[in-house]
């Protein structure tokens, strides 16, 4: 049976960390605020928004809620953004996505500026990821390799096999297992021979949004598994991309969902605030 990867626990340690410093920063008379701006009441990111504003308020962190109507107009919320960006008080912003389809959410992100976006969506934070430079960088992927880290789960020379290739998951994660002297390959849906790519992997990330379609075919005898996919089963229950139950018979550890990588994308969003007030 297959080690099991607890982000619960591992995000918890994080955030106590950080609770430590921020107490620190309190005391040398620095707030760390961040601004929550959530537009319309679509209920995922409604439970998506309440869990970051309870993780600030468990590391004391101040957040500053914004709740526009889904019928606020890009331009208003693009003045909200600029207002933020001015407001020395203010230390990260963070739009809540998606958006309503009438606002353009490339142009949201490119107005965040790159100093305050705890997300690390901005091009000049993506920029700089890939570069090897500084920079905020985006939570689910930063989360993912504290989880290996903090598991004791060596990257350097492992073959990794990331599958999907979105600019928040597939992409930066990619840039991150380079840094970590992984060999890295991304996968995407025209990618052929999936199967075969997959078995190669020491490290495979799932991420396309699947319920349970990675099964022990897909994998390596030994081979750590993280599961990024968030959805829901037949029974409406949450699962992840991978089949847990089949995928546990064949690798030595892999992440549950929830309790995996879930709970760390927000730890990892904590961590990019106390860094925006540092
Ligand atoms: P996207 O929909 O943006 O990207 C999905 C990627 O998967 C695409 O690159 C797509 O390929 C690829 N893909 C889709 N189907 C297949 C297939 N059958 N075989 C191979 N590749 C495939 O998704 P995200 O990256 O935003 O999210 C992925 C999953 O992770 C979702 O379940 C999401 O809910 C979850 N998620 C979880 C987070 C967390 O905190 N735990 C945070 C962010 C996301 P192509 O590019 O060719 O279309």
């Amino acid at each position: 049976m297959a080690y099991l990867i607890d982000g619960k626990k591992i995000s918890a340690e994080i955030k106590d960390e950080l609770k430590e410093k921020v107490a620190v920063l309190k005391s040398q008379g620095k707030e760390i605020v961040l601004a929550v701006i959530q537009v319309g009441t679509n209920p995922a990111s409604t439970v998506y928004v309440n869990n970051k504003k309870k993780a600030c308020a468990y590391v004391g962190i101040r957040s500053l809620a914004f709740e526009l109507p889904e019928t606020v107009s890009e331009d208003e919320l693009l003045a909200l953004v600029r207002e933020l960006n001015v407001n020395t008080e203010v230390n990260g912003i963070l739009v809540q996505l998606p958006l309503p389809k009438h606002i353009n959410e490339d142009k949201v992100i490119m107005t965040i500026s790159p100093d305050k976006d705890v997300d690390g969506f901005h091009p000049q934070n993506v920029g700089n990821l890939s570069i090897g430079r500084k920079g905020f960088v985006s939570c689910t992927p930063a989360g993912i390799i504290q989880l290996l880290k903090r598991s004791n789960i060596a990257i350097e020379g492992k073959e990794c096999v990331i599958v999907g290739r979105s600019n928040i998951v597939g992409k930066p994660m990619a840039m991150l297992l380079i840094q970590e002297n992984g060999t890295v390959t991304i996968s995407h849906s025209r990618t052929r021979n999936l199967k075969e790519v997959t078995k190669r992997a020491d490290i495979l990330i799932a991420a396309i949004g699947k319920p349970k379609f990675f099964n022990a075919e897909y994998i390596k005898e030994g081979a750590v598994v993280i599961d990024v996919g968030m959805n829901r089963d037949e029974n409406d229950k949450l699962c992840g991309d991978v089949d847990f139950d089949s995928a546990s018979t064949v690798a030595s550890a892999i992440t549950p969902v929830p309790g995996g990588v879930g709970p760390m994308t927000i730890a990892m969003l904590m961590t990019n605030c106390v860094e925006a007030a540092e």
